[in-house]
């Protein structure tokens, strides 16, 4: 598409999770790749610093998107608590994202038209109505995720009693319904805490926005998508449109280990290797650490493995550790293994190796972006959640769209060794992967259809546009 001279000026602001930042930068360059009269300028709230893997994302930005970080906010001043850490930082964050906004006002030669928010740096809502912008919540997340958030204030009112006790399924319409166990577990584990509170609190912002975007196209959740359309009256506000735009995936190169990952792959043959990898923050412990590797020995079958050092908790995407990961692993793993498997420690890039001939399988955290990879690329999944919504997404995978198989897990919450070579030989070579496969090959053509020209998504990205210049006429 030829570049024109931006006539809109569009802002973006989201939370310090690579996922979350790396997922919005992707969509503000299907924005401008869809109405090439936009420019964009993200400005992000940042944790002691920005995080290393989406400063690397920026070096491959086209000239009409600019990146910014406000000051950042001392890790040390916030709760340990990650999803708290995110709204306590984010809410330090607001009076310089509001003089960012003063000045990018009075220096634009382009007038400021919308803001893209992400659900967690929802108080920026209100900055956008102070500056009379049009606003739009972004949902790195599925229809179903997006639903739970956007239905919270219901529920709270129809559920009685902890969620995590709740006996029938919760029914969410459109969804598939869910266990009370299911839910996001930092959230909903208990509803007399300070996140259950703050959830809350922040869901009943949202229909400050004009519309929500979500990362989902039709066909992979169809019902979901249209039950959110139709029941907007009661959970946002019926001026409110909901628009599917994805699914938006990492197409950056260049990334860390690059090179040596692909070169281990060449030398695979086709659908043989399985990927193994938890996400941008995703660890294990040490225990579980070794009953993986045991496993993926005893599968038999070639793995290609991101680790990361043993923790209990998320790993904010700091890669830049003290040690060194591979020490962890059982003794003498790496050498019985050579001919079998590769690991690599912190990162790799994981839609080149999704998109990699050799690649037949990939045994996910279920965090969304890596789901979406997986399908727009065609890749068969073992699903192994670990925090966040993942276990509303495996339910997607398994349960819903038949994409995936589970790990399962003993009463100490540890998958041990047989039962991973098990599920690994299932996925790769079992009876399932046929009819896996052939669901996984429909998801995959509905995914690139979306993404065409006339395809659903593009359209919705093209109406959101239209929309959003409507604005600068006012
Ligand atoms: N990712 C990557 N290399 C890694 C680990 C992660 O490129 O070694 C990317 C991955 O492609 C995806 C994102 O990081 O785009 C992870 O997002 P996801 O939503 O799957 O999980 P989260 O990081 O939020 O747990």
């Amino acid at each position: 598409m030829a570049e024109t001279k931006p006539t809109s000026h569009i802002v973006v602001t989201s939370i310090p999770l690579f996922s979350h930042e790396s997922s919005v930068i992707e969509f503000c360059k299907r924005l401008i790749h869809v109405n090439n009269h936009f420019h964009v300028t993200c400005i992000f709230p940042t944790i002691d610093a920005p995080i290393p893997a989406t400063l690397k994302l920026l070096e491959s930005l086209p000239s009409t998107i600019h990146c910014t970080f406000l000051p950042p906010i001392n890790k040390q001043d916030l709760p340990q608590d990650v999803p708290l850490q995110i709204e306590h930082a984010v809410t330090k964050s607001m009076p310089s994202f509001r003089d960012s906004l003063t000045s990018l006002c009075s220096n634009s030669t382009t007038p400021l038209v919308a803001m893209v928010v992400d659900p967690f740096a929802n108080q920026a809502l209100e900055i956008a109505k102070e500056f009379n912008l049009l606003s739009f919540l972004y949902f790195p997340v599925s229809s179903m995720t997006t639903s739970l958030h956007l239905y919270l204030p219901i529920l709270d009112q129809q559920v009685l009693g902890q969620y995590i006790n709740h006996t029938d399924p919760i029914q969410i319409p459109g969804c598939i319904p869910i266990h009370g166990q299911d839910l996001p577990p930092t959230f909903f584990q208990d509803r007399l805490s300070i996140a259950y509170e703050t959830i809350l609190r922040q869901t009943k912002r949202f229909p400050l926005a004009d519309g929500v975007l979500i990362n989902s196209f039709s066909k992979m959740e169809e019902s979901t998508a249209r039950a959110l359309m139709e029941n907007r009256d009661n959970i946002i506000n019926n001026t409110q449109l909901v628009y599917l735009v994805g699914p938006i995936i990492q197409t950056g190169s260049n990334q860390l280990n690059e090179s040596l990952c692909m070169k281990w792959l060449e030398n695979q043959i086709p659908n043989s290797v399985l990927y193994v990898s938890f996400g941008s923050r995703g660890s294990l412990s040490q225990e579980q650490i070794n009953e993986l590797a045991l496993g993926l020995e005893l599968s038999g079958q070639k793995f290609l493995w991101v680790l990361r050092e043993p923790s209990n908790f998320e790993n904010l995407g700091d890669h830049s550790a003290k040690t060194d990961p591979l020490q962890y692993l059982p003794n003498g793993f790496l050498e019985r293994t050579k001919e079998q498997g590769l690991v690599i420690s912190f990162w790799a890039p994981q839609t080149r190796i999704l998109g990699h001939i050799s690649t037949g399988g990939f045994l996910t955290h279920c965090g969304w972006n890596s789901i979406l990879e997986s399908i727009s690329l065609g890749v068969p999944m073992i699903t192994w959640p670990l925090f966040g919504e993942q276990r509303l997404n495996t339910i997607l995978l398994v349960e819903g769209l038949k994409v995936g198989l589970k790990v399962k897990f003993n009463e100490n919450g540890i998958a041990e060794r047989e039962e991973i070579a098990k599920v690994v030989r299932d996925l790769m070579l079992g009876e399932e992967r046929i009819g896996i496969q052939q669901r996984i090959e429909e998801l995959k053509d509905a995914a690139a259809s979306a993404l065409e020209e006339d395809g659903s998504s593009t359209k919705s990205l093209s109406q959101l546009g239209t929309k959003m210049e409507s604005n600068a006429r006012k």
